[in-house]
């Protein structure tokens, strides 16, 4: 018997390790994803598929199976005269870039700034964060053709929403 992917709607509330909170879908709908779509992390998606719906549970992932480990390598000092704007930047700051291959798409945020040059870092800010999820359950159903064929989970009750109720 094959088994068919189901959307899994939860409500949750992200901290990291010092029990600050970093994200919550609380005050708004509940987020919705679908089986094996890589909507939501994958150590998130393996722990909440053996939960029913009521279920509230604490979620442990460690940062190998969140957003990865804090790679090094991406931490990187540009001098300010290779910068097209560096003036005004401050730490925090991020904006889109290329990573050392030439891909485009890794947000960089700035980490450091000296006279002469600015440290970025092209890690997801979550890289290397173990993060701890309070989730409840809120339904469990199967996914609809239309949601199997888009490859992402659609509103409550398979209703077709491209709005921001996708989690990437
Ligand atoms: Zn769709």
């Amino acid at each position: 018997m094959k088994i068919s992917p189901r959307v899994i709607s939860f409500h949750y509330t992200l901290k990291n390790n010092e029990g600050e909170v970093l994200d919550s879908s609380s005050g708004s709908d509940p987020l919705s994803y679908l089986e094996g779509s890589g909507q939501i992390i994958p150590g998130l998606e393996e722990q909440i598929a053996l939960l029913s719906v009521g279920d509230k549970r604490t979620v442990n992932v460690e940062a190998a199976r969140a957003y990865g480990s804090h790679d090094a390598e991406l931490v990187m000092d540009v001098p300010r005269s290779r910068l097209p704007k560096s003036e005004g930047l401050e730490v925090g700051d991020q904006f889109a870039g290329r990573g050392p291959d030439g891909e485009a798409g890794n947000i960089f945020t700035v980490v450091k700034l000296s006279d002469e040059s600015v440290t970025l870092d092209g890690n997801h800010p979550l890289a290397g964060v173990d993060l701890t999820f309070e989730v409840e359950i809120t339904e469990m159903r199967e996914a609809t053709a239309d949601e199997l064929a888009h490859g992402h989970a659609h509103g409550p009750g398979g209703h077709h929403d491209h709005g921001d109720g996708h989690l990437h």
